[in-house]
This record gives structure tokens, C-alpha cells and sequence, in this order.
């Protein structure tokens, strides 16, 4: 990380000019703007305040941040530069287009096979970062967003371990959040494997996408933790058979259970329709 001055200005200026905000987390906020260097393209520029990071940059987070620099897949937005000054972070990341995928599921449920091409996109950068020793560990539709060919473009991935230096500013993901979308065993806080629980988050994603409703929804936090820590979840009556048994392998409690990565390129409904030449392998 080049840290490079003082202030907001001296980082960006002569570099990129910061227009207007596209979106803010818990964490971050997210502006577009223009690469002055490349034509004035518009870019994403995710803004983290350094006061908010628990020790400064540990050489841990450096790490990860210079994991996610490799990450180049056509399904995970590229980070293509990272700036810092004494106060700030600056994550210069692919401008996702698109907005975010799930503001068109709000109202309406996707088809089983649209609800496939993006189940498959989100599958094959998963898969990508797994074999790189990556894991998101934060699969939720904030961060899943669309390009302008409307694909699949994941979000923050890598950045989950800085994540966790980072002080939230809210109470949404705090412990009392909403862990809508968290794997039972994380629930434990006990160690858990980061590939198992990234394939619990996709089964939360795939289930939405299909239903329009998240699985796991209960007004009292610990009706919820029930909820997950079962897989208690209704699907909606036109739910395929084969899509029926694909989401029961990939929320299966147990993780030592849940599907992996290689046996849901293998699975009859993640196949169906699809090219003999499409398949991921
Ligand atoms: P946080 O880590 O605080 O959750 P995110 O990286 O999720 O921040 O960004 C917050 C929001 O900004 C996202 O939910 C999305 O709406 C928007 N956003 C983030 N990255 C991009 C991008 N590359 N292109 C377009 N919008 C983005
Ligand atoms: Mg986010």
C-alpha cells in the first residue's frame, strides 16, 4: 500500500476525480469516479477510514490486500489499486455498472434458469478464490453486484479478513445484526472452515434468488439462530425437484455434510440445460 499524503485530496488528485456516491456499508463508502490517467473511465473508489481499523494496517491485512490484487476473474470485481493516507484507505475497484443484483429480486423471483446463470457465475469465482486459499466469508447481496452486460460481479472478496480489523459503525453487523445469511457453524464461534461456510452463503443466495424471501427469517434473534442451526426453511411450491435437493445439500448444517465446491459442478440441476462446453471444470 503506497501511503501517499496527508490528506483526501493529495491521494487522489491529478489521479482520479471522486463523483458521486454509489453506496455505503457498514464499513465503507463507495464513490464512482473518473480515472484521469485512462480516458477519465469511470471506476469504483471504496473509502475506508484508517481511525476505524483496530491496530493501523497489521502486515496480515497488507497481506490480503495483496491477494485480492491477484484476483482476476471475469465474476469478481478487480481491484486495481490501492492508495492511502495517514486518515484513509482508498480501494480503486472495476466500476460494477449494474448496481446491485438483488435490487431486481426485491419484487419479482427470478426464473430457475436465470436464477442458474447467476447461481453459476457466483460458483465460478468461489470456486477461483477457494483453489487461491480465498474466502469472502460475507456472501450477501450487497456485495453481489451486476456489470453492464448484466453478470455477476462479487464483491469484496478478500477483504473479509480486513473486515474483521474494522470497527462497525452500526449496529447491523454486530452481533445482534441480522446473520440471515451465516452458516451455523459460525453461530458457535467456534473455527470453522471458510470454503464451507462461503458454500452455506451461496445456498442462501441460490434460495432468494428462487423465492423472492430469504430462508431463514424470524422477528427474535434466537428464533433465527434455531432456524439456521436446523435448516428450517420453506421453499415455494414451484420449486423443481432437482433445485428442491441441490438446496438441501448446500444448507445442510453440518459442514462436514454440505456439498462441496466440485460436487455441485457435478449436480444435476446446477447441469441442466447447460452446454456440454459450459461446464466448469
Ligand atoms: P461495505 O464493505 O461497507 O459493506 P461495500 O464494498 O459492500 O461496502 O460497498 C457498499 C455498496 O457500494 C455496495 O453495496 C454497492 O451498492 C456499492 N458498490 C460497492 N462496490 C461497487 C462497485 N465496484 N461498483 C458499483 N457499486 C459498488
Ligand atoms: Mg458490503
Amino acid at each position: 500500500v503506497n501511503v501517499i499524503g496527508d490528506d483526501n485530496q493529495s491521494a487522489l488528485f491529478g489521479k482520479y476525480d471522486l463523483g458521486p456516491l454509489l453506496g455505503s456499508g457498514a464499513f465503507a463508502k463507495v464513490y464512482q469516479a473518473e480515472d484521469l490517467h485512462n480516458n477519465g473511465e469511470s471506476v469504483a473508489i471504496k473509502v475506508v477510514q484508517k481511525k476505524r481499523l483496530k491496530d493501523g494496517l497489521t502486515a496480515h491485512v497488507k497481506r490480503e490486500i495483496s491477494v485480492m490484487r491477484r484476483l482476476r476473474h471475469p465474476h469478481i470485481v478487480l481491484l486495481s489499486e490501492v492508495l492511502a493516507t495517514k486518515t484513509k484507505i482508498y480501494f480503486v475497484m472495476e466500476l460494477a455498472k449494474g448496481g446491485e443484483l438483488f435490487s431486481r429480486i426485491t419484487s419479482n423471483r427470478f426464473t430457475e434458469k436465470l436464477s442458474r446463470k447467476y447461481f453459476r457465475q457466483l460458483i465460478s469465482a468461489v470456486r477461483y478464490c477457494h483453489a487461491r486459499g480465498v474466502f469472502h466469508r460475507d456472501l450477501k447481496p450487497e456485495n453481489l453486484l451486476l456489470d453492464q452486460n448484466r453478470d455477476l460481479k462479487v464483491s469484496d472478496f478478500g477483504l473479509s479478513a480486513m473486515k474483521e480489523q474494522i470497527q462497525p459503525d452500526g449496529m447491523l453487523h454486530t452481533l445482534c445484526g441480522t446473520p440471515a445469511y451465516v452458516a451455523p457453524e459460525l453461530l458457535l464461534k467456534k473455527g470453522y472452515d471458510g470454503s464451507k461456510a462461503d458454500i452455506w452463503s451461496c445456498g442462501v443466495v441460490l434460495f432468494l434468488l428462487n423465492a423472492g424471501y430469504l430462508p431463514f427469517r424470524d422477528p427474535n434473534i434466537m428464533g433465527l439462530y434455531r432456524k439456521i442451526h436446523k435448516a428450517q426453511y420453506r421453499l415455494p411450491d414451484w420449486t423443481s425437484p432437482d433445485l428442491r435437493h441441490l438446496l438441501r445439500r448446500l444448507l445442510e448444517p453440518d459442514p462436514e455434510k454440505r456439498i462441496t465446491v466440485e460436487e455441485i459442478l457435478k449436480d444435476t440441476w446446477f447441469n441442466h440445460g447447460v452446454d456440454p462446453s459450459e461446464i466448469i471444470g
